[in-house]
């Protein structure tokens, strides 16, 4: 768990009120675009964060590409590779009973991870206060007013702060402040949601690599976490959550139990410390093309967990939106068209695909889950 430094503790220092870019969220696209303004440019920025970390933060298995990304924010491979869990496979039982499993060890690129996300996203934002990131936390934002510069109040504890920014980047996940604040186009195509299980001391020795598997009404994930933990999701559409009551413990352990290969995994289980409903929805904002603002991460665009997308697209957007600000402050500009509209293609392609894969799954041509997946038609989102 970060401790607040001092200097937010005790309040600002003389200037820190002034900042050339105000970043609002500290997950991994606020961190990496913080580190890219630090790393490259003489930028003052400041990055708010609301609170300090849950250690249940979803979103945990990534793939090798993530590496480069890592790498370009000047953290090693070998750091991150010590304090998380290797992932060497996917096994997958979906548009029919077996399980598939593929494998990273042949793809060329290494395994994967699976992140201790309270670990990754201190690691990330702590290269970020390192090359000289204000950092904010916990503080709870009361309002951002417009005009030459944008005024963002803040409430620390009990005192009252005003920052003052040329620029401001939206990374505050699915809350997406300034892309609602800023009445922002958004894309979005569903109302899924994903209800998570946390399991103490999961079996470790059988959970060495990711599973996902499909019922009638939604697919299961379960994937092991560092320290001996281990989360089981199940992701279906808000209706039919309700329908099955599946924030009940006892409807979703009846439910998983039944699943074919899930169900004999959970046997062996302690019971859940808690189930939580997060949503996982996908959409994309039309971000403007030349403002003194924009967004990156879920804020921009976010995904359903099947594409694993989610943090490589959160540090890469974060990345992007750093150099989109760096442009408008000194450059007159340039670059946020060409951002907006790579977002743009980046959802329109993921869109295709997701579509292609939820069709390989006719096992249930009668369940409204696996039908309004169909119906989604997002091919154009431009
Ligand atoms: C159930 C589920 C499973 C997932 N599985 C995967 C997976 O396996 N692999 C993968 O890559 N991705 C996965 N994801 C997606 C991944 O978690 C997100 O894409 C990623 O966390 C996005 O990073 P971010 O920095 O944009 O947003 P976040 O990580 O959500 O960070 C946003 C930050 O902004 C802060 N904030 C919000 N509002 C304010 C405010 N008003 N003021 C200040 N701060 C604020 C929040 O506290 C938070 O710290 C999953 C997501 C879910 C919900």
């Amino acid at each position: 768990m970060r401790v607040p430094a001092a200097a937010d503790r005790d309040g600002p220092r003389a200037g820190e009120d002034q900042v050339d870019v105000l970043i609002l969220g500290a997950g991994p696209a606020g961190a990496a675009a913080a580190i890219t303004l630090r790393r490259h440019t003489r930028l003052r920025v400041a990055l708010v964060e609301r609170r300090l970390f849950d250690p249940f933060r979803p979103g945990e298995t990534v793939s090798p590409a993530l590496f480069p990304l890592l790498e370009y924010l000047g953290i090693a491979r070998a750091g991150v590779e010590q304090r998380h869990l290797e992932s060497y496979a996917h096994a997958a039982a979906w548009g029919g009973e077996e399980l598939v499993v593929r494998d990273f060890l042949f793809n060329g690129r290494g395994s994967g991870l699976h992140l201790d996300r309270l670990a990754f996203d201190s690691m990330l934002l702590d290269q970020a206060g390192q090359l000289g990131a204000q950092i904010v936390q916990p503080a709870e934002l009361l309002g951002i007013a417009p005009g030459a510069r944008w005024t963002v109040t803040l409430r620390q504890g009990e005192r009252q702060r005003a920052l003052s920014a040329a620029y401001v980047i939206d990374c505050s996940g699915r809350s997406s402040v300034m892309v609602r604040q800023q009445q922002c186009p958004v894309l979005q195509t569903d109302r899924m949601v994903g209800v998570y299980a946390y399991y103490e001391a999961g079996q470790r020795e059988r959970l060495q690599r990711t599973l996902v598997e499909t019922t009638e009404d939604g697919w299961f994930y379960l994937a092991p976490l560092p320290a001996g933990r281990s989360a089981l999701a199940f992701m279906t559409d808000a209706e039919t959550l309700r329908t099955l009551d599946l924030l009940d413990p006892a409807s979703w352990r009846r439910h998983a139990l039944a699943s074919r290969h899930i169900g004999p995994l959970l046997r062996e289980l302690p019971a859940p410390q808690a189930l939580r409903q997060y949503p996982i929805h996908s959409r994309v904002a039309r971000l403007p093309g030349n403002a003194a603002w924009t967004a990156a991460g879920d804020a921009a665009a976010s995904f359903d967990p099947v594409s694993s997308l989610g943090i490589g697209h959160a540090l890469s957007s974060g990345i992007q939106a750093g150099r989109v600000a760096h442009a408008f402050l000194e450059q007159g500009g340039g670059l946020g068209e060409g951002y907006r509209q790579s977002l743009l293609d980046h959802f329109e392609s993921y869109a295709k695909t997701r579509r292609a894969l939820y069709a390989n799954e006719r096992r249930w041509p009668g369940s409204g889950f696996w039908q309004r997946r169909l119906a989604h038609d997002c091919a154009r989102a431009a």
